[in-house]
C-alpha cells in the first residue's frame, strides 16, 4: 500500500518515516526546496547554526525528546543566569527573573484570569468547553477589557499572549487561547525556561531534526512539488502539484490549516480547513550577532522585556559557550506587522537601536539576520494559526476527520501541544497510525 504526504515539515516527516518503518512505500511531496518547514536553521557564523523558526522544548515534550535522541542528536540548556533587563515604562531597568517590574498584585490578578478560563477548557475537544459558544466568540481583547482591571495587567497581556503565542489579542478567541495554554501544558510550564516548555534547543539547531529525517527517507522526500489539487479516484487519490501528477492508495495533509484550505479537493471538503476569522500568527525573529556572548561578562542573562517593539523580548540563543553570541529578539502580534513592513535598513535600524537601549556597554552586534515569517509562502501560521471568533465551533469536530483517502496531520490538527514542534510530531504519528488501521497490506 501506498502513501503520498503532503509537506515535509516535522508533521509529514514523521508521519512518512512511521510508514516507512512498517514496510509502507511513501513519497513525500514538499513546496519548498528545503525540509523542516517552520523548523529552520540559518548560519550565523562558519559551521554556528541560530534558530529562525521552532526552537525550545521542555520536558513534557516526550516524543520531540525521544525523537532527537533517536536521532542521535542532544539538546542544551537555553542560558538564563544573570540579570534581566525590562524597559515598561521609563528607560531600561536590570532586575532578576524573567517578570518586568509591574505591579505584582496586577500580575497575579492576570495570571489568576487566565488561570480560571484555563482551568474550564476541554484540551481534548474545545468545542464541547461548558460555556465554548460564548468563549469562542468572545476575542481576548475583549476578555481582557472585561476581566481585569489593573493598567499593569493590561499592558503585561499583550506581550504575554505575543511570546507564548505570536497573537494580538484582537485576533483570538478566548476560547482558543485558553485551549492553546492548557494543551501547551498550563500557563506555567509554557511560561518557563527551567522546568517549562523552554528549558532546553536542540544542539546544532531543530532544523537538524527534519534534515536527519529526510535523510533517512532519501529520494522519497521530493522537494519543489507544491500540491494544488487533490483528487480521490475511488480506488487511490491523485496530487497534482505544479511539476506534475502523483497517484497513491492514501494521501496525508501535512500542512497548515490556510494552506491546507488552498488546496482543491475533488470532491469537495464537507467542511474548510481554515475559518474565516483563521489569522496565521504573527512572527519575526531577528538575531543580532555578537563576537561572543557578551552580555554574559556584564552579569546578565541576555533577556530582556519591551513594551515598545520592535523586540519585545530578547534571549540568549548563543550556538555554543566558545563561538559567537546570538541575541534573539522577538517580534509578535501587531509588532509584527508594521515590522515586516519596513525595509531591510530600516528593520536592521529599529532592532539595532533598541539593542543599544536596552543593553548600553554592548557594541554594535557585528551581523544580524531577520526571518520574516508573515510574508512565507508556506508557512501561514507562526507560530501556528490562530484560531479567531467562531473558529472553534466551525473546525474543531473536522480538524481530524478522513475525508474518503485523505488523512491530515500538522500541529494544528494536535490537541496535545498544539502549535509546537512536540503537536507536529504527534500528529504526524497519530496520521501514520490511521493509515497503518485503515489500509491492510
Ligand atoms: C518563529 C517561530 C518560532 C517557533 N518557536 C517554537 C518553539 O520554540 N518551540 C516549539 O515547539 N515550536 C515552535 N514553533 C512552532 C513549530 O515550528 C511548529 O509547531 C512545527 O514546526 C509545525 O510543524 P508541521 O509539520 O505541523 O508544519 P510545518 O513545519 O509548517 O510543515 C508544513 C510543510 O508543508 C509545506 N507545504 C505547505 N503547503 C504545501 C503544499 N501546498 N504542497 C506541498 N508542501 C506544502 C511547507 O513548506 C512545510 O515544509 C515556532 C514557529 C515559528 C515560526
Amino acid at each position: 500500500m501506498s502513501t503520498l504526504i503532503v509537506g515535509a515539515g516535522l508533521a509529514g516527516l514523521t508521519a512518512a518515516t512511521e510508514l516507512a518503518a512498517h514496510g509502507r512505500q511513501v513519497t513525500v511531496l514538499e513546496a519548498r526546496d528545503r525540509v523542516g518547514g517552520r523548523t529552520h536553521g540559518i548560519e550565523v557564523a562558519p559551521g554556528q547554526w541560530a534558530d529562525a523558526g521552532a526552537a525550545y522544548l521542555g520536558e513534557r515534550h516526550t516524543e520531540l525528546k525521544a525523537l532527537i535522541t533517536g536521532l542521535g542528536l542532544a539538546t542544551v540548556p537555553t542560558t538564563t543566569d544573570g540579570q534581566s533587563r525590562f524597559s515598561v515604562g521609563g528607560g531600561p531597568q536590570g532586575r532578576d527573573g524573567r517578570f518586568p517590574p509591574l505591579s505584582a498584585l496586577a500580575l497575579g490578578q492576570l495570571f489568576d484570569a487566565l488561570d480560571e478560563v484555563t482551568r474550564t477548557v476541554r484540551a481534548d475537544a474545545p468545542w464541547l468547553t461548558p460555556d465554548a459558544g460564548h468563549l469562542d466568540r468572545t476575542s481576548a481583547a475583549e476578555w481582557i477589557g472585561q476581566r481585569v482591571d489593573h493598567p499593569d495587567a493590561r499592558l503585561f497581556f499583550p506581550l504575554f499572549l505575543g511570546e507564548m503565542m505570536a497573537a494580538d489579542p484582537a485576533d483570538v478567541s478566548v476560547l482558543h487561547m485558553a485551549f492553546y495554554l492548557k494543551s501547551g501544558g498550563g500557563i506555567r510550564f509554557l511560561n518557563a525556561f527551567a522546568g517549562g516548555a523552554q528549558e532546553d534547543r536542540v544542539d546544532g539547531g531543530a532544523h537538524r531534526l527534519g534534515e536527519l529525517l529526510a535523510a533517512g527517507l532519501g529520494d522519497r522526500v521530493l522537494l519543489g512539488e507544491p500540491a494544488r489539487a487533490v483528487e480521490e479516484t475511488g480506488s487511490g487519490v491523485r496530487v497534482h502539484t505544479d511539476r506534475g501528477v502523483h497517484e497513491a492508495d492514501s494521501l496525508i495533509v501535512a500542512v497548515p490549516p490556510l494552506l491546507a484550505d488552498a488546496i482543491e479537493y475533488r470532491p469537495g471538503l464537507p467542511s474548510r480547513r481554515a475559518g474565516s476569522t483563521t489569522v496565521p500568527g504573527c512572527a519575526v525573529k531577528v538575531h543580532l550577532v555578537y563576537e561572543r556572548p557578551l552580555w554574559r561578562e556584564y552579569g546578565l542573562s541576555g533577556w530582556s522585556v519591551s513594551a515598545d517593539g520592535p523586540l519585545l523580548s530578547t534571549v540568549d540563543d548563543s550556538p555554543s559557550a566558545d563561538g559567537v553570541g546570538v541575541l534573539t529578539g522577538f517580534v509578535t502580534g501587531r509588532e509584527a506587522r508594521a515590522y515586516a513592513a519596513l525595509d531591510p535598513r530600516e528593520q536592521r535600524e529599529a532592532a539595532v537601536s533598541q539593542a543599544r537601549r536596552l543593553f548600553p556597554e554592548l557594541p554594535e552586534p557585528i551581523a544580524h539576520h531577520v526571518t520574516d515569517w508573515i510574508n512565507e509562502e508556506y508557512s501561514r501560521g507562526c507560530y501556528a494559526a490562530l484560531f479567531g471568533i467562531g473558529d472553534w465551533a466551525a473546525l474543531g469536530p473536522h480538524l481530524t476527520t478522513p475525508h474518503g483517502r485523505v488523512h491530515w496531520a500538522g500541529t494544528e490538527t494536535s490537541t496535545e501541544f498544539f502549535g509546537l514542534m512536540e503537536g507536529a510530531v504527534r500528529s504526524g504519528r497519530r496520521a501514520a497510525t490511521e493509515i497503518l488501521k485503515a489500509y491492510d497490506d
